[in-house]
Order: C-alpha cells, then sequence, then structure tokens
C-alpha cells in the first residue's frame, strides 16, 4: 500500500515538467502534388484526418506564390476548406525564400507580398515561419534585420520545435513511386508514424534538459500525401505515447515563444528547441537523429523499398 501511495505521488509529479501538449503545423500550402492524390483529395483527407482526430485549429503556413504555378490550381479554394474546417492560416513567404541566400531588403518584401494575400483573410494569424528554418544562419546582421521587420510588422515568428523532416520521406515516396518500385506501405506507414512521434519525444526532453520544463510543442510537418494517408495512425500513435493536441494559438501562447525573437546562437536554422538548448550550452547531438536525411535513406531503403536501394 505504501509503495502504490508512492507510485501514485511520483505519477502525480511528472505532469509539470512533462505536460505533452502539440500543435500541428503544416508547411507550403498549397503542396506540389505528392505520390498518390490530387490535390484536392489530400486536402480531403487532411481535414477528415483531423477531424477524427480531435484536432482543432492546426495551422496551414501559405505561400501565396505558389498559387500562380500550375500544381497551386484550386489552392486558393483548398486553402479556404482548412480554414471552414477550423484551421489557420499564416505567412510562410511570398515564395519559399532561403533567408541565408537571399539579400535582407529582397527577403522582407517577399514577406510583405505575402502579408499582403493573407491579411484579412478568414483565419489569417499573425505569424511567419521562416522557409527550411533558415533565420539567416551565421549572418547576424541580417537575422536581426528580418527580427527587427517582423517585429516592425506585428508578426511573430512561427517557430518550430519539434522536427521529423516528413518532407524527405516524401520526396523519397515521389521518386519510389515515379521510378515504378514496389513500396511496402505497412513499412512506410510505421517509418512515417514512427519519426514523426520520435520527433516529438526526443525535442521534448531536450527541452527540459535545457529550460527545465516541457514547452507546449509545435510539429513542423507539411502538406503531404503522408499526412494525407497517415495521419489517422500518428494521431493514434501520439495518444497511446501521451501527447494531447493544442490548437497553434495554444502553442505559441507559451512562454518558449518569447525565446523566438532573442535567442542568440551561431547559425540561426534549425528548431527553436535546438537554439535554445545551443544557447545554453547544452552539447550536441541537440536535435533527433532521425533529421539527419542519409541516415533516414538508410532506414527508408530497408523498411519501404522492397526491393533494396537503387544499384
Ligand atoms: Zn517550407
Amino acid at each position: 500500500m505504501r509503495a502504490l501511495l508512492i507510485l501514485i505521488a511520483l505519477l502525480t509529479a511528472i505532469p509539470a515538467q512533462a505536460q505533452r501538449l502539440i500543435a500541428l503545423t503544416f508547411d507550403d500550402v498549397p503542396r506540389s502534388p505528392g505520390a498518390w492524390y490530387s490535390p484536392d483529395e489530400r486536402t480531403r483527407r487532411i481535414v477528415a484526418a483531423l477531424d477524427e482526430g480531435g484536432v482543432r485549429g492546426a495551422a496551414f503556413f501559405v505561400n501565396p506564390g505558389s498559387l500562380a504555378r500550375p500544381e497551386g490550381a484550386g489552392g486558393e479554394a483548398r486553402i479556404a476548406a482548412y480554414v471552414r474546417a477550423g484551421h489557420v492560416i499564416a505567412n510562410h513567404g511570398f515564395s519559399h525564400l532561403a533567408a541565408s541566400k537571399t539579400p535582407a531588403a529582397a527577403y522582407i518584401a517577399d514577406i510583405d507580398r505575402a502579408d499582403a494575400w493573407l491579411r484579412g483573410r478568414p483565419g489569417f494569424r499573425p505569424w511567419y515561419r521562416f522557409p527550411y528554418l533558415d533565420e539567416g544562419q551565421g549572418d547576424k546582421v541580417k537575422r536581426d534585420a528580418i527580427r527587427a521587420a517582423l517585429a516592425a510588422r506585428r508578426l511573430a515568428n512561427g517557430y518550430v520545435t519539434a522536427d521529423g523532416v516528413d518532407w524527405h520521406i516524401e520526396q523519397r515516396t515521389i521518386d519510389a513511386v515515379t521510378a515504378g518500385k514496389v513500396l511496402d506501405i505497412e513499412g512506410l506507414r510505421a517509418l512515417y508514424v514512427e519519426t514523426q512521434a520520435d520527433a516529438a519525444d526526443v525535442y521534448d526532453a531536450l527541452a527540459v534538459r535545457a529550460t527545465g520544463r516541457s514547452p507546449v510543442q509545435v510539429m513542423l510537418m507539411h502538406e503531404t500525401d503522408l499526412a494525407a494517408r497517415f495521419l489517422p495512425d500518428l494521431i493514434a500513435e501520439m495518444k497511446r505515447r501521451g501527447w494531447r493536441f493544442v490548437s497553434a494559438d495554444a502553442a505559441f501562447a507559451d512562454p518558449i515563444a518569447a525565446q523566438a525573437a532573442t535567442v542568440d546562437v551561431p547559425s540561426a536554422q534549425g528548431t527553436l528547441v535546438e537554439a535554445v538548448a545551443w544557447a545554453r550550452g547544452l552539447p550536441a547531438p541537440r536535435w533527433y537523429r532521425g533529421n539527419d536525411t542519409a541516415l533516414l535513406d538508410t532506414w527508408y531503403d530497408a523498411r519501404v523499398l522492397k526491393e533494396g536501394p537503387v544499384p
């Protein structure tokens, strides 16, 4: 009995450090088609999976410049469909530029061009998600110029705390289907679910080590066919691991958000948890090992490609 009471006391003490709350965010909307679905079908499936999984207020980060491309046809209606389903939209730049490769003035003009398209639309939130999570890398003058521009526009950094590099698994899948390879769909489902959920676990543990608390996590995902197909499995697995889903509004209200505008590390790129851990002197690696695409490729080759890697 006494052991049981001690166990109960320990269990009730855990949530203060490990609250395990997470918001889902989807980048590059409207994204190029994936391996299986039309863009309309992809949106219907993502909306249905979020609805059935009880995920409210997910964020979709938009590149309005993609609407003018052939694959962007119908994109405006799909963006409206996400908003009608109770989700929100925010700025991912007009043309998805890399801050480290673009002069500051041109970069900021691209943010403004996206802002002009987004602001005033239903579901708009004043958040900016850096493409490639590239905030200027080692160029602190540029980093600070962009930070100042965001502040002047009252745009908050729509940072990420957890990243499972889903875009790479999506690209591998598109390449494999295009090449006519036979995929192990159950292996792909398991790999996608595992890498996303493991990323959330690893970045949460890193945040606790770096800051002493578990922030509300912000998961980076993309508008992919993988999400359209496997989101129900991922949501179920995350719940099984004790995660609860919250809105992006709730996530960006977390105290860690203040760090996004001020954290100072030698290279401004990546998740906010990585940056905070780096700034506080935690040793490398400060990221989920599956973010190494060469390692991820070996997992993909072994678990998804039935006939092994391309010779
Ligand atoms: Zn992007």
